[in-house]
């Protein structure tokens, strides 16, 4: 008889198996995405010994989690009695959720620090006890202040699609771990979008093995369909063959095309960090339902956000992660928006590597660290320009909330209100969080501040996911510490019938969306705030070429915008109109040059996309000037061999 040889998938798991103590019990071995899903008997003894899968994980060089035997989960009914009959109270348990596909249990707790045993040691839960009685895993995470509906979207989609999950991370793996076609290493990408224009951010990256989409946004002021989505057409390439796609950061310009992706067809993983998928759902939700109210035409349904959430793949920030035969990703922090990341290419063992940036801010903010800038090793830079240009240099922060409480003090003490049109996601946090803090101190004139539209569910996220916010913030909130996102001085309009208390209130702040005026409920404030001199419009975000918010920044004073009953109603401006910058998500021009300068060893090229073609030039410029490093400043649809 002939010996049959083995796969390397049949390699690996002899591999596996070899290095395991028959105590743990080990039923299964099994791909799950980019990990390799041990399944036990004996969980404990796994936990107990963790040595046995770090010793794993050193020899294969592939990440490892271990599950728990199907055989020895209990009924989901019984094991959340008993979870409930152990919960501590004051723990305040909002959400026990069972991932069947994963073998998890997700406790979503008020005080997550009681259950998990930090400062209240007298509390008798424990998280292995249980979790051994029970046969699941358990996670514990912070649970939003408020029922967010895309994080229980989120929860419904695992729910109802756990079986095909399975299958699908069992596809997703064979895919990653196939055998490699050859050894040699080239890397090119064409450019699908986000070239000398900020908006729908795409590129196509292709090496020998693997095909890879980095982002998949869309230009919401474009005017055909040509200008608006990312030119996967002329890529010429079936959805089918992608290998993955990778998800900077959940804002439209860079997410708002994804789910049609899965519409047209794509059945692959998409990888981001945890916030990105839940403010992605977020935001294409409000797409779906805008588009529906407003007759436009619909890109994409609730169905096809809802297959997309059931096709993404979460990974931290600083874990490496196997996407495909010759890639391996890490994402880092971009301090852009919750859970932003910058995107870490690792191609053919080493051969060649690539970062991303997405949207990035190098400084720190009242949200987030400064974005990661020691990456083991880089050679190709992307790298956005939104700030390229030489005038585009914000002062420091604290001269930029002075500004900003200034403006808003002399506004107040007029008796008038202040309109801070903001994007839902990133910059209202922002905004908030200084003017709590200001508020706080008595710098800042004591005053409602009104929250509307979906600022308060995107805040709601914010809640969910502390461990990405700053280091500062993170040690403020330890362990039952004030939460600053849910301070006092905040009234969340949660009904249209609401407004008419913040318009009738005295001197008061108003946030509401959308932060390029281009629709949403600040356009109802706008109507009524605007023809009043003693009031004060206050932009605080970037306003795209095109947009109604960039159009009365460059001087209109009359504007017309939808009224009721499709009526269109004139807006003549007297109340005065400020921009400030510096409290933007995204890098200044000389945070750019710094971020560049910083790299090591010297990079060999750079790409310069995400702005309007007078600052790529202008960075591209000054990179090559500066640092002699060759620069790039593509077009969309061009196609740059790299390595
Ligand atoms: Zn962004």
């Amino acid at each position: 008889m002939v010996e049959q040889e083995l796969t390397p998938a049949q390699n690996l798991m002899a591999t596996i198996l070899k290095g395991i103590p028959s105590e743990a019990e080990i039923t299964r071995i099994e791909y799950e995405g980019p990990r390799i899903a041990l399944y036990t008997k004996n969980y404990k003894f796994l936990r107990e010994n963790n040595y046995v899968i770090s010793d794993i994980v050193n020899t294969v060089k592939r990440r490892v989690v271990v599950r728990t035997d199907k055989s020895i989960r209990m009924e989901e009914e019984e094991a959340k009695k008993i979870l409930l009959s152990q919960i501590p109270e004051e723990s305040s348990v909002s959400t026990i959720f069972f991932d069947h596909a994963l073998g998890e249990v997700i406790i979503e707790a008020g005080a997550p620090h009681i259950l998990l045993g930090r400062k209240e040691k007298e509390v008798s839960f424990s998280v292995e006890k249980a979790s051994d009685q029970i046969g699941w895993k358990i996670r514990v995470k912070q649970a939003p202040h408020i029922q967010a509906a895309s994080l229980q979207n989120i929860y419904y989609v695992l729910k109802n699609q756990s079986e095909e999950r399975e299958e699908f991370y069992r596809k997703v793996g064979e895919n990653i771990f196939r055998p490699r076609l050859t050894q040699g290493s080239q890397v090119s990408i064409l450019t699908l979008g986000g070239c000398n224009q900020v908006g729908r951010s795409c590129f196509l990256l292709i090496t020998q093995e693997s095909r890879i989409l980095l982002d998949c946004g869309i230009l919401p002021s474009a005017r055909n369909p040509w200008d608006a989505y990312p030119r996967i057409d002329w890529a010429d390439i079936d959805l089918d063959e992608l290998d993955a796609v990778v998800m900077t950061h959940a804002h439209l310009d860079h997410s708002g095309y994804l789910p049609a992706l899965f519409k047209y067809g794509y059945e692959g993983p998409v990888y981001c960090t945890e916030p990105t998928l839940a403010l992605m759902t977020l935001l294409h939700m409000d797409y779906v339902k805008l588009a529906v109210m407003e007759g436009t035409h619909i890109l994409y349904e609730m169905r096809d956000v809802r297959k997309m959430i059931g096709h993404t793949i979460t990974i931290p920030y600083n874990l490496v992660t196997d996407i495909s035969p010759d890639v391996k990703l890490v994402l880092n922090n971009a301090g852009h928006i919750l859970g932003s990341a910058t995107v870490h290419l690792h191609i053919g063992d080493g051969a060649h590597n690539i970062v991303y940036t997405g949207d990035f801010k190098f400084a720190k903010t009242a949200l987030f660290d400064a974005a990661t800038w020691n990456y083991p090793r880089v050679e190709t830079l992307i790298m956005e320009s939104t700030y390229g240009a030489k005038e585009d240099l914000v002062p420091g922060r604290e001269e930029v909330e002075g500004i900003l409480v200034k403006s808003i003090n002399e506004t107040l003490a007029e008796g008038g209100k202040v309109l801070i049109p903001t994007p839902a996601v990133g910059r209202s946090q922002e905004i908030m969080l200084i003017l709590n803090s200001a508020m706080r101190k008595e710098v800042l004139t004591e005053s409602p501040i009104f929250l509307e539209g979906m600022i308060s569910e995107a805040t709601a996220i914010h809640v969910a996911y502390p461990e990405f916010l700053s280091r500062d913030l993170r040690r403020e909130m330890a362990d039952g510490g004030a939460n600053p996102f849910l301070s006092e001085y905040f009234t969340v309009i949660e009904h249209p019938s609401q407004r008419d208390e913040a318009l009738k209130a005295g001197p008061a702040i108003v946030m509401a969306t959308s932060g390029m005026l281009e629709g949403g409920p600040v356009l109802r404030y706008f109507q009524e705030l605007m023809p009043e001199e003693k009031n004060r419009l206050l932009f605080v975000s970037y306003q795209i070429a095109g947009t109604m918010g960039r159009r009365i920044l460059d001087g209109s004073r009359q504007v017309s915008i939808p009224g009721d009953e499709g009526k269109i109603k004139i807006v003549d401006i007297k109340s005065r109109v400020e921009k400030i910058d510096g409290f933007s998500g995204h890098s200044d021009y000389n945070q750019l040059l710094r971020f560049v300068g910083k790299l090591r060893p010297k990079l060999q090229q750079v790409i310069v996309n995400h702005g309007e073609r007078r600052k790529v030039d202008n960075l591209a410029n000054s990179i090559s000037r500066i640092y002699r490093i060759p620069t790039l400043r593509p077009e969309v649809q061009e196609g740059i061999k790299l390595f």
